[in-house]
């Protein structure tokens, strides 16, 4: 698979310019404030994460479906998401809900490692084959309910949850390092996002963000 020679594509000097104006006034241009984000979310070719007739939508201001039901997330929201972590490269982040592989691609690029786990095989395989031929190498995928991989006893110093649980999973605040930042969707159709913030007594603090609206998180039990 070559990610950058569909004869559908308007060329990528285009898509830089298209991935520059969607930096400038959808995140910059809102509140995403942080310079490290900006700037590999301008680098990141988000075209070859969805389908190819899809392709020139990609750095539209709204969400995209990539098959089985799922969807790639808007840019702002993976923006803002990420800024919301305090991104660095001493830390490691757990990402649960791989999906396309765009938002574990920007989590690399701002993290030492990414662990990203994915709940259905096919879009799992899909994300690795463009994540490996874009050469990142720090990243570890996990098939399988997010909930219970990779070892639940591992911590983390940042997780991230792209899909909805109706209530907030306990269980996940355990793998929260102390002064560690999770951000997650919490609720049924519509949803709040939900920055928690573990000091380093272990207590947790929530941040209501803003409405969401994501896919819902499968469960296994
Ligand atoms: N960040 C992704 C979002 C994809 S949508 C992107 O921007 O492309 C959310 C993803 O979470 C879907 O691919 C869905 O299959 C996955 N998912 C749902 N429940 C899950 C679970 N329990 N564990 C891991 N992944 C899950």
């Amino acid at each position: 698979m070559d990610l950058f020679s569909k004869s559908k594509d308007i060329g990528e000097d285009e898509y830089r310019r298209a991935r520059h104006r969607m930096v400038e006034w959808q995140l910059a241009g809102r509140d995403v404030k942080d310079p490290a984000v900006l700037e590999v979310m301008r680098d990141i070719p988000r075209h070859v994460f969805v389908s190819p007739d899809l392709r020139h939508e990609a750095y539209d201001d709204c969400p995209l479906p990539i098959g089985y039901g799922q969807t790639i997330s808007q840019p702002y929201i993976v923006g803002s998401m990420t800024e919301s972590l305090e991104p660095a490269k001493g830390k490691d982040v757990l990402e649960i809900g791989t999906g396309s592989g765009y938002q574990t691609a920007v989590l690399a690029a701002l993290f030492g490692h990414v662990d990203t786990v994915e709940y259905i095989p096919e879009l799992s395989r899909q994300a690795q084959k463009i994540l490996l031929q874009l050469g990142y190498a720090n990243i570890t995928f996990h098939i399988g309910d997010g909930l219970k991989i990779p070892d639940p006893r591992r911590k983390f110093e940042a997780i991230i949850v792209t899909a909805a649980p109706g209530t907030f999973p306990k269980s996940l605040a355990d793998r929260l390092q102390p002064g560690g930042r999770m951000i997650i969707p919490v609720g049924a159709t519509v949803q709040d996002l939900e920055l928690v913030i573990k000091d380093l007594d272990g207590r947790l603090e929530f941040q209501t963000l803003y409405p969401v609206r994501f896919v819902p998180l499968q469960h296994e039990d």
